[in-house]
């Protein structure tokens, strides 16, 4: 273990055509040599999320962009093998934020233990990290599901809209997945539990939608933005919840090269009408964040017992970074997607 693999940005995305494997090399580096107070860790699971696109561009939104010939910003669960920090022993699994790469340096700052004795260490970046996070907090606060209620959510096979689904499923709510193609439909309503899943890429999408929520929908669940999105917008009741999680079918730096939507006057004069609340959010927003231990003790819980479950996409080593990382704009990936970069 000589050398350090690493996967650099080292282009932007062209706006014309958007990100692709070009904007991405293979770079090798030494492994370093932990310091005074430093753990070396070890890379072995790498996740690849949605929300890396916008940061391969020049501008910034909620935080910054990923710097030009360096890894790739991304979180990882990540073993300790050597230490010279007195908080961590070799063998600590940890998660971290350190990117695509194969060996790392910390200080400690940030990381986060893991118990690999309470659930696969890999759940720590899905069903159990961040995205299952968001989905579990944001639906509740934002959301409010409730028996009687019809909740929709999109992108609903994938590690947001899984948890979303089967929460709101387990809170009495009637839940409808939106999702691409019949094998993710299938895994909805055969292993989930969904009461309904719809086809956004069928030519009668909008009509199947509708014909799947008869009583309207009273909460929708956006991780896809776009013309999904419009499809939704007329079958919200009165008093309807849009929770506004991802734009994943919109890139948005690259403005005008989605479909039309109709007018920004429609969606206005909607949310008039039925009295919407439109609702955006980030996971770590100080009132999620609160919901932590919550979400923790009660989702680990549901995995331990079975009542809720999740899938992984794992593609093996770190070479496989980008080509995966870009099948999340076309729907490659069924679940959770992952580079196991060293094996456990
Ligand atoms: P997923 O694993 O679900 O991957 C993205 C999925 O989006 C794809 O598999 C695909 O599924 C769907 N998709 C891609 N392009 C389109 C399109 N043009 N139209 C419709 N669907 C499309 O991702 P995550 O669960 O990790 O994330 C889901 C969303 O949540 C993303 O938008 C992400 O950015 C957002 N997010 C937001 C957070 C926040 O703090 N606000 C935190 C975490 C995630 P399919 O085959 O079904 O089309």
């Amino acid at each position: 273990m000589s050398v350090n693999r690493q996967i650099h940005l080292v282009s932007r995305p062209d706006p014309a055509t958007g990100p692709s494997t070009a904007n991405f090399a293979l770079r090798e580096a030494p492994v370093p040599q932990p310091g005074a107070g430093q753990v070396l860790l070890q890379t072995l699971y790498l996740s690849l999320d949605p929300y890396m696109r916008a940061r391969m561009y020049e501008g910034a939104n909620y935080a910054a962009n990923a710097a030009l010939n360096a890894p790739m910003v991304g979180a990882t669960v990540s073993r300790v093998i050597a230490s010279r920090n007195p908080g961590f022993v070799v063998g600590d699994i940890v998660e971290s934020g350190h990117g695509w790469q194969e060996y790392a340096l910390s200080d400690g700052t940030g990381l986060r233990r893991i118990d690999p004795s309470l659930a696969p260490i890999s759940t720590a970046l899905g069903v159990l990290g961040m995205p299952g996070q968001t989905g579990y907090t944001a639906l509740l606060r934002h959301g409010r599901p409730g028996p009687g209620q019809t909740v929709v959510v999109s992108a609903a096979s994938g590690p947001v809209g899984t948890v979303v689904g089967q929460t709101a499923r387990l809170m009495g709510a009637r839940v409808v997945g939106i999702a691409g193609g019949p094998d993710k439909g299938a895994y909805l309503t055969g292993e989930l539990g969904f009461d309904a899943a719809v086809d956004h890429r069928a030519p009668d999408f909008a009509a199947q939608l509708a014909a799947a929520c008869p009583d309207g929908v009273d909460i929708y669940y956006d991780n896809v933005g776009g013309p999904v999105f419009a499809a939704v917008l007329p079958l919200l009741n009165a008093e309807a919840r849009v929770l506004v999680c991802g734009t994943v079918s919109v890139d948005r730096d690259r403005p005008g090269t989605g479909p039309a939507l109709g007018s920004m006057q429609d969606l206005l004069s909607a949310a008039l009408v039925k009295r919407l609340t439109i609702k955006g959010f980030i996971y770590s927003d100080p009132d999620l964040m609160a919901m932590e231990p919550d979400f923790r003790s009660t989702v680990s819980g549901w995995v331990r017992t079975g009542k809720l479950r999740y899938r992984e996409d794992i593609v093996e080593g770190i070479e496989a970074a980008p080509q995966a990382f870009l099948g999340l704009f076309s729907g490659a990936n069924f679940g959770k997607l992952l580079v196991r970069v060293h094996p456990e």
